[in-house]
């Protein structure tokens, strides 16, 4: 979970836009005065504000959502499906345009921004083939002369909320699935990083979505809460960390909704003596500090058994060694953290490691960095001899620090891993195909990588992790997704034949 300080001691006197709510298909103030700062990560100033919607707000947004729900619902499959192959289009050949903005507000280097939209627009094209996933089944004469078969449907208004590090990957995770399934979706993104969801929405728009079938209302706890505890809101799609996933699950659980809570990581690779080590140190830099290590399925713990562990810690610093830290729009690898309150906490775990008895490798705080000296910085830093009681092992940074464990072997790994209480994503890095299989069958995690450092399932196989890494039974996207957002209904039905008349109060049977 991200600070939210820096919301509180924003000072700045300069005038700056405030971005809207989007209700009704329309950019919509609402009634409430209170906002935040966007800022400018690379910069380090607030560059707009954005309002924080109240109780009130949020009414009237899931009140249209109500009603655009009540019509979108019979809206026909090939009118749904034809709406989401035009944003494919639409978001497709304006790509840069949105990964401008996600490089604005959150930071994401360029390519990534684009890396981020391309496994977005996965899901959008798996939502333009919803006709197959929701088809239901048939059984012809189960009993002479009737025939069942299902049905999905949708559920009315779904609230989306999601976490600023990807606002619009995360988002395109749910919404395409809802509203391909015949939904209403208030969606509320993270206000560290808001703008994206408004041009999704007015991109849904112009691919012909009719208004109020997506909204974006922009908030805080206060909008949270008010969709949590709304009576015509039937299911909540969660994605941020942990503390607040399992409040949000038991929250919205309690108000009858169903609701799926993704939430933290702290993902862990696994380098066994016979691992290709250059192909390792080049994933472990890679999903370390892709994205400034602000993902969820970044690799944050390296487990390097004892016997190869200097010759890859050398490998893996070689290689951070020809990092660039800087502004997205530049050539860099890597970019600023969210807010200067994120970035201080994250540089502050490498003092705790230090006091904890890590050795301390790469400093980022000595990193140079390409961009303006009030952005928010922090270069690439590596931990060896990391202890497992540490905080800085045990809590998750969401920052560009990897640490390594040393182990003994494949066992002491694996009661690591499986000791964790977070089971998101981990990968294992080999050539001996039953350690491999091994390691599938035994770690207590949701998604695995073999020899593949970030293993974020394609969209038509479901993304969730296990233990506090999700809350609620249903993954995102994927037949899984479909599930969460539609309700099934199975008809029993026999026509009219009047040789099956007759009393009969015993229990139906089949004949
Ligand atoms: P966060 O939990 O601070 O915020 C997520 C959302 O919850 C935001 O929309 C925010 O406005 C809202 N929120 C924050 N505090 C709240 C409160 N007290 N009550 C109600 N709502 C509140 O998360 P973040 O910092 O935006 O995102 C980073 C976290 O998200 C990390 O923990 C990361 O691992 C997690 N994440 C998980 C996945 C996954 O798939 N499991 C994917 C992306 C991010």
């Amino acid at each position: 979970m991200t600070d939210t300080t820096a919301i509180e001691t924003d000072t700045s006197e300069r005038a700056v836009d405030t971005l809207d709510h989007w209700v009704g298909g329309a950019s919509w103030a609402g009634d409430s005065d209170r906002t935040a700062p966007v800022y400018d990560p690379a910069r380090g100033v607030v560059q707009r504000r954005v309002r924080l919607a109240s109780a009130a707000d949020v009414d009237a947004a899931v009140s249209d959502a109500r009603t655009a729900a009540e019509s979108w619902r019979d809206a026909s499959i090939a009118k749904r499906q034809g709406v989401m192959f035009a944003f494919r289009e639409l978001v497709n050949a304006r790509r840069e345009e949105l990964a401008a903005i996600l490089t604005s507000e959150h930071g994401k280097v360029t390519s990534d921004a684009l890396g981020e939209i391309a496994r977005g627009i996965e899901v959008v094209e798996l939502a333009c083939g919803m006709a197959t996933i929701t088809k239901g089944a048939y059984s012809e004469n189960v009993s002479t002369g009737v025939d069942v078969y299902s049905l999905r449907q949708p559920l009315g208004v779904v609230a989306i909320i999601s976490p600023f590090n990807f606002p619009a990957m995360v988002p395109l995770w749910f919404f395409p699935v809802a509203i391909a399934a015949g939904n209403a979706v208030v969606l509320k993104p993270s206000e560290k990083d808001p703008s994206a969801a408004n041009w999704l929405a007015a991109v849904m728009k112009e691919a012909g979505l009719p208004d109020g079938v997506l909204n974006v209302v922009h908030g805080d706890k206060e909008a949270v809460d008010a969709l949590l505890e709304h009576p015509d809101v039937r299911a909540v799609s969660f994605v941020g960390s942990t503390p607040i996933a399992k409040y949000i699950f038991e929250t919205a659980s309690a108000h009858g909704k169903r609701v799926q809570a993704l939430g933290g990581a702290k993902n862990h690779m696994l380098v066994l003596p016979d691992a290709d080590l250059d192909l390792a140190a080049d994933a472990a830099v890679n999903a370390g500090f892709g994205s400034a290590g602000e993902r969820c399925m970044a690799i944050s713990v390296v487990l390097a058994v004892d016997s190869i562990a200097d010759r890859f810690i050398e490998k893996v610093s070689e290689r951070m060694a020809t990092l660039r830290t800087g502004d997205g729009t530049r050539g860099c690898d890597m970019g600023p953290l969210i807010t200067g309150v994120h970035r201080d906490k994250v540089a502050g775990y490498i003092d705790i490691a230090a006091a904890d008895g890590a050795d301390v490798v790469r400093d980022g705080r000595d990193a140079p960095f390409d961009g303006d000296p009030d952005g928010f910085w922090l270069g690439p830093t590596l931990i060896d001899r990391m202890p497992t009681t540490s905080a800085a092992y045990r809590d998750e940074i969401f920052g560009p620090v990897l640490s390594v464990v040393r182990v003994s072997g494949y066992e002491d790994a694996l009661a690591i891993i499986n000791g964790s209480p977070y089971g998101n994503g981990t990968a294992i890095f080999t050539n001996d195909g039953g350690a491999a299989r091994r390691f599938q069958r035994e770690v207590q995690v949701g998604m695995i990588g073999i020899n593949v450092p970030i293993p974020v399932p394609v969209a038509y196989h479901s993304f969730g992790g296990w233990k506090d890494s999700l809350f609620g039974a249903s993954k995102a996207y994927g037949e899984h997704g479909f599930d969460f957002f539609t309700q099934e209904k199975a008809v029993t039905s026999r026509w009219l034949d009047p040789s099956h008349g007759g009393l009969n109060l015993g229990f139906p049977q089949h004949e």
